[in-house]
């Protein structure tokens, strides 16, 4: 056996989380490809937890076929948004109370940038500050396209002009006329991790209101929203969370921040007296104000039954610890089995600046995914030359990464040995 083979033996078995996996139905000798597949895209779309079909059998053919209206009372329907988001929290580093789950990642940026701007110029107006209004949003350059199209357009609604800066420059872009900073946690291309502590600091030393993209962070590392005195933030379910497809992404408002959060998008589900059935609005206090409408319950149930993979002492600081020694090792099998220069590394050697995933830049990685995945390793790419692997320390083990970089390694082989390609 190879020395990265034996390595990876011995480190499946100390590791802590290995249980975890039998919570997830991965196809352990069955996948569509004719084998068992080693899933590195979880950073994309999450494992199925095996107590979500169960679950969605039963909201399905009991509460919603037998019990029909009365499951919004009877089976908690409609406090879901808000019992759900205090499951998130603990993963977060927030206290109860502060997160609700409803709408997908990119209206809920829309809220919470919107709603960043409002905050901004509210304290400038309390505080009586004499200056110019704040009128500058800055955004990530490097941004998730969706999060930089919807501050651009709450930029121009909101009266601000966008400045998309990248992340390295973003103390220095700040001042007295920024009002919100809209900012990624995890990069979502190269894996590079942000200084989360340093940049809120540094955009509350200006006066301004940030706002964190946490979609590839949340459930792979610590995030610590209230130690580090995080304004709002955002993130979906679907990746690291594991809810399933288009799960309902959810909002984070600071409690001190609760009562001045102005809601761009106001819905009934957000009123003080939903049921009131009132004309005027006058808003919910708590995180309930984040609400807009009707919540999307058959994925937020979903959501709520992938959440119990975190029962039962997992810890997010052991999923972190398990996550570095997973890229850890797959770089050291990457420069073990590939020729040196093949690929280039996107993601930071210090820990520190790592994320949970490894991007690999190399000329063909569109036609190397192509036949990655044909073997049954499944990574993604990213236009345009990105191979990306994540790693998702609950049901990948050190034996999967072993293989997928072996694999890697003779695709890259092949690749280059076809005249033409
Ligand atoms: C995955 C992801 C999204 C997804 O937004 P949706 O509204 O769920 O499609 C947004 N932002 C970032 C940074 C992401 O990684």
């Amino acid at each position: 056996m190879s020395e990265p083979r034996l390595r990876a033996k011995e480190l499946d078995a100390a590791d802590g989380l290995a249980a975890q996996r039998a919570e997830f139905l991965l196809d352990e000798g069955g996948g569509g490809s004719g084998g068992e597949a080693v899933y590195l895209d979880g950073n994309s779309l999450g494992a199925l937890p095996a107590a979500v079909p169960g679950r969605v059998e039963d909201v399905v053919r009991r509460q919603w076929g037998e019990l029909r209206i009365r499951s919004w009372t009877e089976e908690g329907w409609w406090t879901a948004p808000e019992r759900i988001g205090d499951r998130i929290a603990p993963l977060v580093g927030a206290a109860a109370g502060q997160i609700v789950v409803g709408d997908s990642t990119s209206v809920n940026v829309f809220k919470a940038v919107v709603g960043a701007v409002r905050l901004a110029r509210s304290a400038d107006t309390a505080a009586g500050a004499a200056g110019p209004a704040r009128d500058e949003i800055v955004v990530d350059a490097t941004t998730f396209p969706t999060d930089g199209y919807i501050a651009e357009s709450a930029a121009r609604m909101t009266g601000c002009t966008l400045r998309p800066v990248p992340p390295s420059g973003i103390p220095d872009a700040l001042g007295d006329r920024t009002a919100a900073v809209l900012l990624n946690h995890v990069d979502y291309r190269t894996g590079r991790l942000h200084d989360l502590p340093a940049l809120t600091a540094a955009v509350h030393a200006a006066g301004a209101y940030v706002v964190w993209d946490l979609c590839h962070s949340a459930g792979a590392l610590p995030v610590g929203l209230d130690e580090h005195g995080v304004d709002l933030a955002v993130g979906c379910t679907y990746k690291y969370l594991n809810g399933g497809p288009g799960a309902p992404a959810y909002l984070y408002v600071r409690a001190e921040l609760q009562d001045r959060f102005d809601s761009p998008l106001p819905g009934w589900n957000s009123h003080a007296e939903p049921f009131g059935m009132r004309p005027e609005y006058a808003p919910a206090p708590g995180a309930l104000r984040g609400r807009v409408g009707t919540p999307d319950i058959l994925s937020m149930l979903a959501l709520e039954a992938a959440l119990d993979v975190w029962d039962g002492g997992v810890t997010i600081e052991a999923v972190r610890a398990k996550s570095l020694a997973l890229t850890d090792f797959f770089l050291e099998c990457v420069e073990a089995y590939v020729p040196e220069g093949r690929v280039e590394c996107l993601t930071p050697g210090p820990h520190g600046e790592r994320g949970s995933q490894i991007a690999l830049r190399c000329p063909d990685a569109g036609d190397v995914m192509k036949r990655l995945i044909e073997r049954g390793v499944v990574g993604d790419f990213r236009h345009p030359d990105v191979l990306r692997f994540g790693f998702t320390p609950l049901y990948v083990g050190f034996a999967d990464v072993e293989r997928a970089a072996r694999v890697l390694a003779e695709v890259l082989a092949e690749v280059l040995a076809e005249p033409g390609t």
